[in-house]
């Protein structure tokens, strides 16, 4: 799955609408403090489904979009846009018929994210599941925040084993069989229900 562009509108401190094309090889991001850098990894992480808002640094989602600055206003939305290359039809099922895959997050104020994946709707979970089953996503431990390396050398065992999941490509079954346990809970708790019915009844 490789990445071929990154749009972002009201995003941060990217409140013109930014189009980066991410060429093959190694792509470096310079500037000087506070230019925007962390910015534009933090999109990326967005995009692909981010919902915690520390890992954005703000304390609400909404806090990504363009808070306004002496002589512009706050904007109202904020959206990113990520393509995909997938002519070798890498892309999980469902998302897979396209040279391109196109993924974009918005956020607007009290309405909250909506996302699309080649134009259509989709769910939060059709993302998350479209980048997990690719070995990357949100929390791909191939992000690096600073202060990263740090926190994984004082992770706890069972942090790091997380982290080594991700790497391997296994973090898309544990969160469908996280579900299925849900689902399991669930109809076993409908069983219960049903036991005491029929026992009132008897
Ligand atoms: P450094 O090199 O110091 O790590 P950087 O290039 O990574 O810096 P960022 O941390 O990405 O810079 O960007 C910080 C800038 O983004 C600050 O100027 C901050 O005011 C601005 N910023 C963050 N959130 C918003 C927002 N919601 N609206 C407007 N500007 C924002």
């Amino acid at each position: 799955m490789r990445f071929t562009r990154l749009r972002l509108n009201g995003f941060k401190s990217f409140v013109d609408p930014t189009d980066l094309v991410i060429a093959d090889g190694l792509t470096g991001v310079v500037g000087p403090n506070g230019c925007g850098k962390s910015n534009l990894l933090e999109a990326l992480r967005w995009v692909m489904g981010e919902n915690r808002p520390k890992a954005m640094r703000g304390a609400g989602m909404e806090d990504v979009i363009f808070a306004g600055a002496a002589s512009r206003p706050a904007r109202n939305f904020a959206e990113v846009c990520l393509m995909i290359d997938n002519s070798e039809r890498l892309a999980p099922a469902g998302f897979n018929d396209s040279d391109s895959v196109e993924i974009i997050r918005r956020i607007t104020r009290d309405a909250g994210s909506a996302y699309k994946v080649n134009s259509k709707d989709v769910r939060a979970r059709d993302v998350s599941m479209l980048f997990a089953d690719a070995s990357t996503g949100a929390h791909s431990p191939a992000l690096v925040r600073q202060g990263q390396i740090s926190e994984l050398i004082n992770a706890k065992p069972k942090a790091r084993r997380r982290i080594l999941e991700e790497a391997a490509g296994i973090s898309g079954l544990y969160q469908r069989r996280h579900e299925a346990e849900l689902k399991l809970k669930g109809a076993e708790t409908n069983l219960a229900r049903v036991d005491d019915v029929i026992e009132q009844l008897a």
